[in-house]
């Protein structure tokens, strides 16, 4: 039996720019791929069906990929982190890996795991090579001069910009080329997609593959990132690239959207180039809240960034919760939003703005509850984007937005979906009504429509949580 080098994938589910992948096919031994589908530890990490069912299929197209170039993918037999060294040692030996490949994850629980497998490896004398992959520069690398983290975004993005202009960060590794075939069979991955089902109307709006990722992300720099500032806050319209799902999962990898935005602003007008620019600013927030993760590991322990809001009296209104999961708050733009989520697996960012900010500030509902809902339900759930955006609507987070701001979620409608499309479109009771009533119907129109009444009183609710926060 032949030694071999093994690539474990996790959320790196592609083919290119995969330095794990790439670095294991240099080594000349023949590589075998191993996904271990965690769904125990996925849904104490509180994902949903939308999202493990679309990490599966992502896993079983990258096992189409990984065919093409005789790379079989097994199933490491693990569902929760605790028992992956185990799993990893006897797939290991059986398969006389000399070598481990893998792309750091960065939460403090994967951060672990991965130590603990590390140490498990090294003591059989199996090499173990991390890379790095989920963001284009390393968050560990941009420090302030005193070497800490960034804990705002702005002085954190210029120290980015200047650290890619210093390296050759924007490289995009190809993809591996075809080994000689291995007598090994890749795992059933279809039969456990089969186990872990979602609606017909998530698989059909989130295919799976690198392939159908690359060709969105192409459409995209030809299309809507051209007028990217001036469309992406309007929900009605497809302003945006809509990534996000394949991002989390790293079909498609930050670095191959970041230098797909760049090189289309050398084809851009000078008009079009300052739109491309506040994507690829997006991109950086996703950069940073990495940073703020490995900075600050207590918001991977269920805390706030600010220590201080430790001491918010949350209320633990189940009611008022439940309503606001199931879009009955009363107001249109919320609940057209929450039903968004709960039908399709994801939300326009600016909906995830007012939406968490609607729970947080409004009905006081302590954050958590909120990014745990959202986890559960999106379909690009990703640990460090959900808890900076909940932290960033609820005040208690790093560069958050300051708790005197607080939407209304009413003028938010008006300015944001002003004709009422998107809320018409998610809420069809409300269909007929006409002109700037659909913001905020009246009340005869609410019982004529079935439509509740505002759950609480904007003003009081607004001037109640001022308060709270003031004397914090
Ligand atoms: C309360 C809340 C929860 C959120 N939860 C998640 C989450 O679980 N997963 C997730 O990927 N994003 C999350 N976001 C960020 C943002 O809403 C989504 O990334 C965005 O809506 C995805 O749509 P898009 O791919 O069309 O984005 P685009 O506008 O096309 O942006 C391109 C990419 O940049 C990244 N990005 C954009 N905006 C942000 C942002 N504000 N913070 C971090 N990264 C960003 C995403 O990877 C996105 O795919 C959350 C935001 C808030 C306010």
């Amino acid at each position: 039996m032949q030694n071999t080098a093994m690539v474990w994938f996790r959320s790196d589910l592609r083919v290119a720019d995969n330095p794990a992948l790439y670095h294991a096919a240099k080594s000349g031994l023949p590589v075998i791929g191993i996904f271990a589908p965690c769904i125990k530890q996925w849904q104490k990490h509180d994902w949903g069906a939308n999202k493990i069912n679309y990490v599966l299929r992502q896993v079983a197209a990258l096992n189409e990929q990984l065919a093409k170039l005789n790379i079989p993918l097994l199933k490491l037999d693990a569902t929760d982190f605790v028992s992956i060294p185990g799993a990893m040692i006897k797939l290991v030996k059986k398969h006389h890996a000399k070598a481990v490949y893998f792309n750091d994850e960065l939460e403090v629980n994967e951060e672990q795991r991965d130590e603990k497998v590390q140490v498990q490896l090294e003591v059989l004398d199996v090499d173990v090579h991390r890379s790095h992959g989920q963001t284009v520069i390393p968050p560990h690398l941009i420090k302030t001069l005193a070497d800490v983290y960034y804990k705002v975004y702005t002085p954190y993005r210029k120290a980015w910009e200047s650290e890619l202009d210093k390296g050759d960060y924007l490289q995009v590794l190809p993809k591996p080329r075809k080994q000689k075939p291995l007598d090994i069979a890749s795992a059933n991955w279809q039969a456990l997609i089969q186990k872990h089902p979602t609606s017909q109307k998530v698989i059909d709006l989130w295919p799976a593959g690198e392939e159908v990722a690359h060709k969105q992300l192409k459409a995209y720099c030809n299309g809507g990132l051209l007028a990217y500032n001036d469309q992406r806050d309007f929900p009605s319209i497809e302003g945006t690239s809509r990534l996000s799902a394949a991002m989390a999962c790293g079909v498609v990898s930050a670095k191959q959207c970041y230098a797909k935005g760049l090189a289309a602003i050398s084809e851009a007008t000078p008009g079009q180039q300052s739109q491309i620019r506040v994507w690829l600013s997006e991109l950086i927030w996703r950069e940073f809240y990495r940073h703020v993760l490995i900075g600050f590991p207590r918001v991977c322990r269920n805390h706030p960034f600010k220590t201080v809001t430790r001491n918010i009296p949350w209320s633990d209104n189940e009611q008022h919760f439940r309503g606001w999961c199931d879009g009955r708050t009363g107001f249109p733009i919320v609940d057209a939003a929450m039903r968004q989520l709960n039908e399709t697996g994801w939300m326009h960012n600016r909906l995830r703005m007012i939406t968490a900010m609607f729970l947080t500030k409004d009905l006081l509902i302590d954050w958590r509850w909120g990014e745990r809902y959202f986890m559960n339900q999106l379909v690009d759930g990703d640990f460090a984007s959900n808890n900076g955006g909940w932290q960033w609507a609820a005040s208690t987070g790093t560069d958050a937005v300051p708790y005197f701001r607080i939407f209304n979620p009413t003028s938010q409608s008006q300015r944001f979906d002003p004709q009422g499309q998107f809320i018409r479109a998610y809420l069809p009771q409300l269909a007929d009504i006409e002109g700037k009533a659909i913001h905020d119907p009246p009340p005869l129109i609410r019982g004529s429509c079935d439509y509740p009444m505002p759950m609480i009183d904007h003003a009081k609710a607004r001037q109640r949580t001022l308060a709270i926060f003031k004397n914090l």
